[in-house]
């Protein structure tokens, strides 16, 4: 994809403009076109039920503790400053009730098993980053894609990035739940090349029970963004006996179908990568026991689209 380059006010503040960001993953293939870096933005208003990236959900730097890591030494337990009576037994856990977030556990751990999640960088630190694979996103049509945790969560920062992207002339791709101010979404929309939107069910108490919040916010966002020019790309994850239905799924695409910008839609079926980081994190996975969809069944869900009329499904 050439990205067409649009002037727009700047309304982000800068490259000075600071967020919180907990990943930046370099050889990215699948969030956009060709190769790219994409930038992880902490927090997120949804709680998914099969959250890959629980990390990227609280709005604040987190303690995990990478258990793989940890030789059981009782160093961490030796450094907190919290009663013994109050630390249990072992390794310290991820979570503590009265933790202060003091750091002694992470200094003193010897292996790196605890560590923390979120750094706040600037928008110009983070492109310093993104622009050592310039030449990657030439050769492969790529760039960098903002996603999260939930990038409206940080509009300022967002739009930030997206216009010292483009001062860059680096291709930009927001990734979004859709959940968030639409005047934000819609000027990042017009700072980006392509917008990657999630739908994850159609039926609104279905959508709240999923992801702890209703989608009228995100359907009526899905609409304005048919007022622009930013091609859209839905992506659904597919999670069997959750958001298989394929009645909801039928009022979803033919719904799509109507929507003026959306170009594909791309099938995502539930994976248990997010198990690991969720035991991290001291949580415990909503959807511990779910397999993956099977093939017939992905089949199933993307021959609705299809008989919709909805461009570009895959897989
Ligand atoms: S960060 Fe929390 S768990 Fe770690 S030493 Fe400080 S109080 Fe204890
Ligand atoms: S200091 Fe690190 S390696 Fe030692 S017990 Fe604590 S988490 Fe495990």
């Amino acid at each position: 994809m050439t990205p067409a380059l649009r002037t727009s006010p700047a309304v982000g503040g800068g490259v000075s403009t600071s967020g919180l960001v907990f990943n930046l993953q370099k050889y990215c293939l699948d969030d956009g076109p060709g190769i790219r870096t994409t930038v992880f933005l902490k927090g997120c208003p949804l709680c998914c039920a099969w959250c890959h990236n629980p990390e990227g959900i609280h709005p604040r730097p987190e303690l995990v503790v990478v258990e793989s890591r940890c030789v059981v030494c009782g160093e961490c337990r030796a450094a907190c400053p919290l009663p013994a009576a109050s630390l249990g037994e072992g390794p310290l856990p991820a979570r503590l009730a009265d933790c202060r977030q003091c750091a002694a556990c992470i200094d003193a751990c010897p292996t790196g098993a605890r560590q923390w999640i979120g750094r706040t960088m600037t928008a110009g630190e983070v492109l310093r980053e993104v622009l050592q694979d310039r030449v990657f996103y030439e050769e492969s049509g790529g760039g960098m894609t903002i996603s999260g945790g939930e990038p409206l969560a940080q509009p300022r920062f967002l739009l930030a990035l997206l216009e010292a992207a483009r001062a860059a002339s680096v291709s930009a791709v927001l990734d979004t739940t859709g959940f968030g101010p639409t005047e934000a979404l819609l000027a990042a929309a017009r700072l980006s090349d392509l917008v990657l939107y999630d739908l994850k069910a159609f039926d609104d108490a279905r959508h709240e029970r999923l992801t702890g919040v209703s989608n009228r916010r995100i359907l009526a966002n899905l609409e304005a963004l048919d007022e622009e020019e930013t091609p859209v790309w839905i992506r659904l994850p597919v999670v069997p006996g959750f958001n298989d239905d394929l009645e909801d799924l039928g009022r979803m695409a033919r719904y799509v179908a109507q929507r003026r910008r959306v170009t594909r839609v791309s099938l995502l079926p539930f994976h248990r990568a997010g198990v690991h980081k969720f035991q991290r994190l001291g949580r415990v996975h909503a959807l511990e026991g779910v397999a993956t969809p099977t093939a017939e069944r992905l089949a199933a869900v993307r021959r609705v689209f299809e008989d919709a009329g909805v461009p570009g499904v895959s897989p």
